[in-house]
């Protein structure tokens, strides 16, 4: 565990007061992804794992002794977060089990129809694309109901809602149910598959599927540039409308919603020269994207096209390990010196950007991390002033280094 000092006065009390629980977390917070099974309850059109054979071609025969041995490997390798995915996990209890007896903390990404038992002390991701109507046209199933009763002032869950070109407005609605159901909300945006993307564009024969029933090239998933722009006002209000409940990063906001696209796409590959997740095999930082036969994936979303990807959980960690660079020493973080943090990086705004990002991960991948916000677009700061905790902006006067 790194050390904090307390002597230094040159950054503001809110920032050191977040940087300091950052510092508690950070360093312990080695996570690798581990997707558990390919089978799910649901064909969501699009989807990433079922809409391309990257993922759902892989043998998912593993013993429960398998897993057994295999997660304790990856315990000793270090790992302290899991990152648990599928298809459906809640669809294999044994494997989340066994899960939770060897990790600290996880994340556990659900489309919340099965309900995951309390003694699965995880985060729980659970996704919803838009209200019981629009669910039922895209995923198949109206989700909504069924995630708030399983959910309901469950401080493990996290509704994540995944944004599309037909359900931006439908959000609204979705907040505040699921604020009155004492769930908290984050956001993702819907990310084509390549083979979904060929599909619309004539590549490959359009056949319909399970995965790709209604799309047509006029008129499908994909966001609009006009779409990204609605998409971030709109998640800039809800953070507003309900600071409590939304769990969303404003540095995110508006990185994810660049029209022209998130990571820079090496033309002759067409892979993201600039992604964590793709890259972390040869920076060997601990993260993995294991398969169901435990093989490692090209990232944790094999089947996307890079040039479209804006999954938020590779958001993140674009931006967290982007600037962490910058405030590293030895491979462990600077301690609280906030002189010496000012210096790595130069601009200090830069570092409340990166805190407002990890401060916001940590609450979503944590069960009982507390959340403190220290950074709001302009024009959209909460009125009342305090607390941190109750949403004081940090101003330009706050923010000015002695
Ligand atoms: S998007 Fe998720 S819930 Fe939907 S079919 Fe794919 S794996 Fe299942
Ligand atoms: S996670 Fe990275 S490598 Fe995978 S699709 Fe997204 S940008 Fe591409």
């Amino acid at each position: 565990m790194v050390q904090t000092t307390s002597s230094s006065t040159l950054l503001p009390k809110d920032v050191r007061r977040v940087y300091a629980n950052v510092l508690k977390f950070n360093d312990h917070h080695r996570l690798t992804t581990y997707n558990i099974t390919n089978r799910c309850n649901l064909r969501c059109e699009g989807c990433f794992f079922y809409e391309g054979d990257k993922m759902s071609s892989l043998r998912d025969d593993r013993t429960v002794d398998q897993w057994r041995d295999f997660f304790a490997r990856e315990k000793a390798r270090g790992i302290v977060v899991c990152d648990i995915a599928g298809g459906e996990p809640a669809l294999n209890r044994d494997r989340l089990r066994l899960a939770a007896e060897y990790f600290e903390h996880g994340i556990i990404y659900s489309n919340g129809i099965i309900p995951i038992p309390p003694d699965i002390r995880f985060k729980i991701h659970v996704s919803l694309w838009g209200d019981e109507a629009s669910d039922l046209d895209v995923r198949g199933a109206p989700i909504l109901r069924k995630a708030i009763e399983n959910y309901r002032n469950d401080p493990r869950a996290v509704v994540v809602y995944t944004f599309n070109h037909f359900n931006i407005e439908h959000v609204f609605d979705v907040a505040q149910q699921v604020h009155d159901a004492g769930i908290q909300l984050s956001f993702n945006h819907f990310s084509a598959t390549e083979q979904y993307n060929a599909k619309l564009s004539g590549v490959v024969e359009a056949k319909r599927s399970k995965t790709f029933k209604i799309s047509t090239p006029e008129d499908n998933l994909r966001l609009t540039p006009e779409d990204l722009i609605r998409v971030r006002d709109v998640c800039s209000e809800l953070m507003l409308r309900y600071p409590q409940t939304v769990v969303y990063s404003e540095t995110i906001n508006e990185a994810v919603n660049r029209p022209e696209g998130v990571f820079t796409v090496d033309p002759q590959t067409g892979e993201a020269i600039d992604c964590w997740s793709l890259n972390a095999k040869q920076n060997d930082g601990g993260y993995r994207n294991y398969q169901t036969d435990f093989s490692v994936g090209r990232c944790c979303l094999p089947n996307t096209d890079c040039s479209e990807c804006r999954v938020y959980v590779v958001m993140y960690g674009k931006l967290i390990f982007g600037t962490q660079q910058a405030l590293l020493k030895d491979g462990r973080l600077l301690t609280q010196d906030e002189r010496a943090a000012r210096e790595a990086l130069r601009d200090p705004e830069e570092l409340v950007r990166w805190l407002d990002v990890v401060d916001t991960w940590l609450a979503l991948s944590v069960v009982g991390y507390e959340r403190q916000r220290i950074y709001f677009r302009k024009g959209h700061e909460p009125k009342s002033i305090g607390s941190v905790e109750q949403g004081k902006p940090f101003d330009e006067e706050q923010r000015e280094i002695a």
